[in-house]
């Protein structure tokens, strides 16, 4: 099987997908060690050898001038290395794992028991687990645009109702971060098209906080304080669900907490939302526990 990539190109670039390249029947397989390279070989002292550097593209893709000025068998032979990379950094975690406790992989086929659901933004730069030194199995992951918690979304709504029902997690947490592109775009006001159902979330946090907001004369702080009320939003819409409600009840748990990430030193704040309070508040209007 194939899939065709047509993005900018004048015509598709017909791309090979992993398995087909390692059937021995396919002529375009060939070892990795004989696929020509776009950076130089590295020898054994070079810092390639590095899990740092081997974790690093060979080519920062945001660069667009170097895609343009790019032969079209580079563009090829690129998106072929930019695909394998994953493979070969899977196996070096793999095997790095199965060195350090040779009954990891054994551990985690037996089933998972997060403490954490973690409900974050999907942009790029925000690896959850990575964050906050989580291993596999700690933490139960549901990203979206912007970390929002809508009532019609059956996704977010299966993720809150299976980590609280049934993995009985201790703690959700709602992250957002400064610099968010979703609350920026959110704060544009024109069309931008399919987006507009999922930014208008935003927008009407923004309308809730009207008053709070337009009193911030910055621009840049009032970004800031947007994405803050845009997580403590969204707890409140975790809390107004019935597998919060009901769980924490019975078991004293999960909490709600919501967090903000910062990219410019890569800490986590804590907006100390008071669940308890927030709780009773939501509950005054949104009860669901008899
Ligand atoms: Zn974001």
């Amino acid at each position: 099987m194939s899939f065709i990539l047509t993005t900018r190109f004048t015509r598709p670039l017909r791309i090979l997908a992993r398995h087909q390249l390692t059937s021995s029947s396919c002529p375009a397989y060939r070892p990795a060690s004989l696929v020509p390279r776009l950076l130089p070989p590295a020898t054994s002292s070079s810092p390639l050898h590095t899990t740092a550097a081997r974790l690093r593209p060979v080519f920062n893709s945001n660069d667009r001038n170097l895609w343009r000025t790019m032969a079209e068998k580079d563009v090829t032979r690129y998106l072929k290395q930019s695909h394998d990379r994953l493979f070969e950094n899977n196996k070096a975690w793999a095997a790095e794992k199965a060195r350090q406790d040779p009954g990891f992989f054994a551990k985690l086929s037996e089933g998972q028991t997060p403490e954490y659901l973690w409900i974050g933004c999907s942009d790029s730069r925000i690896p959850a687990e990575q964050i906050t030194g989580l291993e596999p199995g700690e933490a139960f992951i549901h990203r979206n645009i912007a970390n929002l918690v809508c009532n019609t979304d059956l996704n977010v709504m299966s993720v809150i109702n299976y980590a609280v029902r049934h993995l009985n997690v201790k703690h959700i947490i709602v992250c957002g971060h400064y610099g968010c592109g979703g609350v920026k775009a959110a704060m544009t006001p024109k069309d931008l098209g399919l987006l507009n159902p999922w930014l208008r979330n935003i927008r009407d946090v923004y309308r809730l906080h009207k008053d709070e907001l337009d009193g911030i004369p910055e621009q840049d702080k009032r970004y800031d304080r947007l994405v803050e009320l845009n997580v403590v939003e969204q707890c409140r819409n975790v809390i107004k669900t019935a597998a919060i409600q009901q769980s924490f009840a019975k078991n004293q748990f999960p909490i709600v907490h919501g967090w903000v990430f910062n990219f410019h030193d890569g800490l986590l704040t804590d907006l100390k939302i008071d669940f308890e309070a927030e709780l009773e508040e939501v509950q005054k209007i949104y009860n669901l526990v008899d």
